[in-house]
C-alpha cells in the first residue's frame, strides 16, 4: 500500500503519521524529520534547507524531490509518505518516479483541521519553526503551494477527506476505516 498524507502544519499528521505505519508496516517518510536531520548533520542539503525552513517556506522542489527519491527504494513494502508532496511540481515528479517503478499511488489521505484550531495547536507544540511569524508563513504556504494538490488528486480519483477534529483515537479511526479498503 503507497499513502500520501497530506494537512495544513498542526493538523495531526506527525502522530497519526506513527499508529498508521505501526499497525500497516509502512515505511514512513516524512521529508520534514529527514530534513531536520540534515539540518542538525550541518549537510550541504541541510545547511541549504534551513534557510527556508527558519522562515517557513518551503524547501525548493529539486532539493526535497532527491531527498526522497533516494530513501523510496528503502519502501518496496509500502510507504507512508507524510509531508511530502508539498507542491504540484513534487506531486509530478513523485508520479513519474513511481510509475517508472510501476508502483502507483493508492491513497491520499487529507486531514482537514480549520486555520483557527491549527494556530491554536501549533502556538502550543515549541518547535524551533513554532513562532507565530513563521506559523503564519507556513500556513500560506500550505494555502498556497499545497493545497491544490486536493485537486490534483480529486482528478486522479485516490483522494480521500479525513476530518481531523476530534481525539487522537476518533481521528486514527477514520483513517483506518478508509485504510482497511486498501489492505
Ligand atoms: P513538517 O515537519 O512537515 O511540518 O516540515 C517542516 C518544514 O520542512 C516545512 O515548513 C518546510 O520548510 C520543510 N519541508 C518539509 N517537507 C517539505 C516538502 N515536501 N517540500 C518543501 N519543503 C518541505
Amino acid at each position: 500500500m503507497r499513502v500520501v498524507f497530506v494537512g495544513p502544519p498542526g493538523a495531526g499528521k506527525g502522530t497519526q503519521a506513527e499508529n498508521i505505519v505501526a499497525e500497516y508496516k509502512l515505511f514512513h517518510l516524512s521529508t520534514g524529520d529527514a530534513l531536520r536531520a540534515a539540518v542538525a548533520a550541518k549537510s550541504p542539503i541541510g545547511i541549504e534547507a534551513e534557510k527556508y525552513m527558519s522562515s517557513g517556506a518551503l524547501v525548493p522542489d529539486e532539493v526535497v524531490v532527491g531527498v526522497v527519491v533516494e530513501r523510496l527504494d528503502e519502501a518496496k513494502d509500502g510507504c507512508l509518505l507524510d509531508g511530502f508532496p508539498r507542491t504540484i511540481a513534487q506531486a509530478e515528479a513523485l508520479d513519474k518516479v513511481l510509475a517508472e517503478k510501476n508502483a502507483p499511488l493508492d491513497v491520499v489521505l487529507e486531514l482537514a483541521v480549520p486555520e483557527d484550531e491549527l494556530f491554536k495547536r501549533l502556538a502550543s507544540r515549541g518547535r524551533a519553526d513554532d513562532q507565530p511569524e513563521v506559523i503564519k508563513r507556513r500556513l500560506v504556504a500550505y494555502r498556497e503551494q499545497t493545497e491544490p494538490l486536493v485537486g490534483y488528486y480529486t482528478k486522479a480519483g485516490i483522494l480521500r477527506k479525513i476530518d481531523g477534529l476530534g481525539t487522537v483515537e476518533e481521528i486514527y479511526g477514520r483513517i483506518k476505516a478508509v485504510l482497511d479498503e486498501y489492505k
